[in-house]
């Protein structure tokens, strides 16, 4: 196993229609893994293949909190089959670091998909499993969280997504000059 690097906005693969998975190989299973391992890290609850650079119809969910049991879902071809009611929720995304905007998402939705062994599954969600399974199914047809709010905010919270990086990079060179004093 192993932790990929995540595609970060305004990288073009994020705006890529997903191609469908044709076959379920070795190569799907072992990056399927990866790509838990990477949300896991991260640590995020959601994560489609388009943030580590594959444009694959595939996504791993796991909503659980820490306290609780995992319950991972991998998630290929999902198609969303019916959609309920109106809810929201503060969104940020691994692809747009360090930003968080309110977002209205379907209350209740089901979805239908492959599983890692080949079969088909069906699944009626609501909460957060609900919003994140529709956050990382939007990843699939190249849209972001930042697309579903107003212009002004989704100028804000890329400007919030800047200031963030630009913090980060200060702190790795930080550690990295710490490193190099021994
Ligand atoms: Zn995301």
């Amino acid at each position: 196993m192993a932790v990929l690097q995540i595609v970060e906005h305004p990288d073009k693969r994020l705006r890529l229609e997903s191609k469908p998975v044709e076959k379920i190989t070795d190569e799907i299973k072992t990056l399927a893994e990866d790509m838990a391992e990477t949300m896991y890290k991260a640590p995020g609850i959601g994560l489609a293949a388009p943030q580590i650079g594959q444009n694959i119809r595939m996504v791993v969910i796991d909503v659980t909190g820490a306290d609780e049991e995992n319950m991972l879902y991998t998630m290929i071809n999902p198609e969303i089959t019916s959609k309920e009611g109106e809810t929201s929720y503060e969104e940020g995304c691994l692809s747009v670091p360090g930003a968080f905007e309110e977002v209205k998402r379907a209350e209740t939705i089901e979805v239908e998909y492959t599983d890692l062994e080949g079969a088909k599954q069906k699944l009626k969600a609501d909460g957060l499993l609900a919003i994140c399974t529709q956050h990382e199914l939007d990843h699939l047809d190249g849209k972001l969280f930042i697309d579903r709010i107003s212009g002004l905010k989704r100028k804000l919270a890329v400007r919030r997504m800047d200031r963030f990086k630009k913090e980060r990079e200060k702190n790795q060179q930080n550690e990295e000059s710490v490193n190099n004093e021994f």
